[in-house]
């Protein structure tokens, strides 16, 4: 069995599982986690079990723009930033060595071996981490002094489900997904975090205090939970 409800299926055995464990993971789709000795013939009557579940779940996933096909996407033909309304046209040269980005106006040129598509993706995505660290920051230092709330450092990861957070120390780490993303949810975004280095909490006084900067932010926040649909295949 390689799929299961048109979704692939992965079993993996574990040593330390002590019972079954029916996950959906992006980019990868079913995967079913056993305890060592357990007979992969035994794993469909479980499936049959959790399938409402499992229909349910993948199909909120998949809503939202989740990958469960499990398939390496293309490679993109054009780039959109849609918080910084930035556009690249991406071209790709095949050639031995390492992988390089051109930017060029609104063109940007990928060179290295396209085989290794895996790489590729990632090199791209690390171009995207970079230019949403541009965009963001002197967003955020200007939004910091406006406030009047002071931060101590930007971090921009690429991080697979949150958008955000911010730490006790009043470190931000922002998704580099968020660059799809329409501009007022990036500014939302950091509004939410900066209210965190005063309240580091989503207490009733937190929530009191966004209000004060973003009367919207209800809606704002509905937006930002369904965001991944701006994201492209590509960046996962
Ligand atoms: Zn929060």
């Amino acid at each position: 069995m390689t799929e299961y409800c048109g979704l692939p299926l992965t079993i993996k055995t574990n040593p330390r599982a002590k019972r079954v464990l029916v996950k959906l993971v992006p980019g990868t789709g079913l995967v079913v986690v056993v305890p060592k000795g357990f007979r992969h013939r035994d794993v469909p009557p479980i499936l049959d079990e959790k399938r409402g579940w499992i229909e349910r779940t993948s199909a909120t996933m998949e809503a939202r723009g989740t990958d469960l096909s499990g398939r390496m996407p293309d490679l993109p033909d054009t780039i959109e930033f849609r918080a910084s309304e930035r556009v690249y046209q991406v071209n790709y040269l095949d050639r031995p060595g390492r992988i390089t980005l051109t930017e060029n106006g609104p063109r940007l040129m990928v060179r290295g071996p396209l085989e290794d598509k895996a790489a590729v993706l990632d090199a791209l995505r690390k171009f995207t981490a970079r230019k949403a660290r541009e965009f963001i920051l002197p967003r955020l230092d200007e939004m910091s002094r406006r406030l009047s709330m002071p931060y101590e450092a930007l971090r921009v990861r690429r991080q697979k489900t949150r958008w955000g957070s911010c730490s006790g120390r009043g470190t931000l780490s922002v998704n580099a997904k968020l660059l799809f993303l329409p501009v007022e949810l990036v500014d939302h975004l950091l509004l939410h975090e900066l209210c965190h280095t005063e309240q580091l909490n989503h207490s009733a006084r937190y929530w009191n205090l966004v209000a004060k900067h973003e009367p919207n932010f209800a809606q704002l926040e509905d937006d930002l939970k369904r965001g991944n649909q701006h994201v492209p295949g590509w960046f996962g």
